[in-house]
């Protein structure tokens, strides 16, 4: 089976990868599309600060079932995955809260991941797709489920002004949400990247920039440097609210402690999310989403390890979600058809 290898700091390749055995319980999918993001990024740069290689990336993932030794799945059932590892024993998963677990896992972050052919995992790391949604779509439901744990840390009251600093897939997709919840909401946004920054104004943000003196209730940070946090310290009104979700390099701190301290700001870290995926499909059958807002580049195993070597995420003319698209099997092929 083919598959994309992470095997150290900028080393990616596209390489045979066994099969793997199927046990009880487990379920077999043919994968059909691994969304990238900003984590695997990370990844490739070491600045995760998890690297164990080598590791297959790809936590976001749809497939489709092609062996089940589990009751919940059969064959030809559409499946997107669900890439928390939590114990289940600890202190934080007795409470319900395994993305708070002491022993949590990320699959295709510290285990091998579904940029490749085929997958077999225990069926409680699968959810079940709706079949009436279009295959690809499945790609978006991890960040969507990173979306829907990012924005309840906002409280159910609508602020009157929020700033969204990077205009990736995910802060689009967080003011495609937005949007559709709170239409009149005043949302402002910032991107360095000129055509990130378009798409977002487009979605209905107004452009901010560091200059503007009006003080945010809520700033949303994707981007998690120095540079940011500085930016969302500076424009957050006293007593508001500061949500980071972009990944710090290691060693980063978080600047502007004086300035926080005198505003009395509340800041909120999110980093990972529970095993309940509530609204992911839900939005994308009501076009809250659509992956024509979001994906902007299909690539091949081998155009994908090419994307990630050249680090051509970083291009200043680049936007949205890449998307790997894995070659497919006739048992898909049969499924589609039903
Ligand atoms: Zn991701
Ligand atoms: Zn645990």
């Amino acid at each position: 089976m083919k598959g994309l290898q992470i095997q150290g700091v900028n080393q990616v390749s596209v390489v045979d990868l066994p099969a793997e055995p199927i046990g009880e319980g487990m379920v077999r999918v043919a994968i059909h599309a691994v969304g990238l993001c900003g984590t695997d990024f990370a990844l490739i740069e070491g600045t995760l600060g998890l690297n164990v290689w080598p590791v297959v990336p790809g936590h976001e993932v749809i497939g489709r079932v092609t062996e089940s030794r589990s009751s919940r799945f059969h064959v030809g059932d559409p499946v997107i995955l669900d890439p928390l590892v939590s114990c289940g024993t600890c202190n934080a998963c007795r409470l319900g809260r395994p993305q708070w677990c002491e022993h949590v896992g990320v699959i295709g972050v510290v285990r091998d991941g579904g940029a490749r052919e085929e997958m077999v995992l225990p069926d409680s790391q699968w959810v079940p797709w709706p079949k009436k949604l279009p295959l690809e779509d499945g790609v978006l439901s991890e960040p969507l489920h990173v979306v829907e744990t990012i924005l309840p840390l906002i409280g159910s009251e609508q602020p009157s002004r929020i700033l969204v600093i990077g205009n990736g897939a995910l802060g689009l997709m967080i003011l495609h949400v937005l949007k559709h919840y709170w239409p009149d909401l005043d949302i402002r946004t910032y991107d360095v990247i000129a055509e990130r920054w378009h798409r977002a104004l487009r979605i209905g943000g107004k452009p901010w920039n560091p200059n503007d003196k009006e003080p945010m209730n809520v700033v949303i940070d994707g981007v998690g440097t120095n540079s940011s946090l500085k930016m969302a310290a500076s424009s957050v009104g006293n007593g508001g609210h500061i949500i980071v979700y972009g990944v710090p390099k290691p060693g980063n701190v978080v600047p502007n402690a004086d300035l926080l301290f005198r505003k009395n700001v509340r800041m909120s870290f999110s980093r990972l999310y529970t095993h309940e995926f509530r609204y992911p499909a839900q939005w994308l059958a009501n076009d809250v989403v659509t992956s024509t807002d979001i994906v902007s580049d299909r690539l091949s195993l081998d155009e994908a390890a090419a994307f990630l070597r050249e680090k051509r995420w970083k291009s200043p003319s680049r936007w949205g979600k890449a998307i790997i698209t894995i070659a497919r099997n006739p048992i898909q092929d049969e499924g589609e058809q039903q």
